[in-house]
């Protein structure tokens, strides 16, 4: 697989690649606005991602969190550009010291090397517009999204995604992620610029769908915890069972790790 789509939306580029063409997880889209590229794309598709840089100038590159398939290819385009991916202070600690790809995502997105990033300045623009960075774990523990109030964009990485959510990492937190959630739907924006879905209009509605879903799962899964019911029992009675995905991984992505990580979820203290 290849370049598997090219699209402009507005003033916006989208490039999206991937290695298989089986839908939005395994896929990857770079984006270009104005003087900035946000997010890097995965190495194993630099040879797709390059010429999608090289097609105009830029002064900017923005990573939102460490992940290799938005991390993978920052090296490449420093060294290719000269441009230094700019990233938040958890980024670019994790980003000199290299991290560990589990396989399955290895398979997916090819490895990643390490990366000299710098700090995000104070005051952040793209072209002549403000930009401010909005710090979201819970999916990574450095995730940034990227907020344009005067265009209502937030380039949300991968805080949305979908807003059902079945599997999921083994190292995403949902009460943290909660609380980015909130925090995201306290901004400004209308419309989420998501490098896994594309561009999703009415966005905050969607998102807020997603923080809804997953409050209401995370009050099941505690309910049918307090008839007895182990983690197991909870996750096949509300997320059927577990696919292939989740045993091809070794169940580091998988429908238990959610259920897991809502049954954490301090119900009392959430809005
Ligand atoms: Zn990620």
């Amino acid at each position: 697989m290849a370049v598997l789509d090219t699209f402009k939306y507005k003033d916006l580029q989208g490039h999206r690649v991937g290695r298989f063409n089986l839908g939005i997880n395994t896929s990857f889209i770079c984006y270009r606005l104005n003087d900035t590229l946000i997010d890097a794309g995965p190495t194993n598709q630099w040879k797709y991602v390059k010429p999608f840089v090289e097609e105009k100038p830029f002064s900017q590159l923005l990573l939102t969190h460490h992940h290799e398939d938005h991390s993978g290819n920052a090296g490449a385009i420093y060294q290719l550009t000269g441009v230094q991916p700019q990233a938040p202070d958890l980024t670019i600690d994790i980003l000199k010291k290299g991290f560990k790809i589990p396989l399955t995502q290895k398979v997916i997105w090819g490895s990643s090397g390490r990366v000299d990033a710098q700090p995000i300045g104070n005051e952040l623009t793209i072209g002549n517009e403000n930009v401010i960075p909005v710090f979201t774990p819970g999916h990574a523990k450095d995730m940034t999204c990227y907020l344009m109030e005067d265009r209502g964009w937030l380039f949300s990485a991968d805080l949305y995604i979908a807003n059902h959510l079945k599997f999921l990492r083994i190292d995403e937190h949902i009460p943290t992620l909660l609380d980015s959630t909130a925090k995201a739907l306290d901004c400004n924006f209308e419309t989420l610029i998501c490098p896994h879905r594309g561009v999703v209009e009415q966005g905050k509605v969607k998102l807020r769908e997603k923080y809804d879903y997953l409050l209401a799962l995370s009050e099941k899964a505690q309910s049918l915890q307090k008839e007895g019911k182990d983690l197991l029992e909870i996750t096949r009675l509300l997320l059927g069972k577990e696919g292939m995905m989740s045993r091809a991984s070794g169940y580091n992505f998988s429908k238990r790790n959610l259920i897991r990580s809502c049954l954490e979820v301090d119900l009392n203290s959430v809005r």
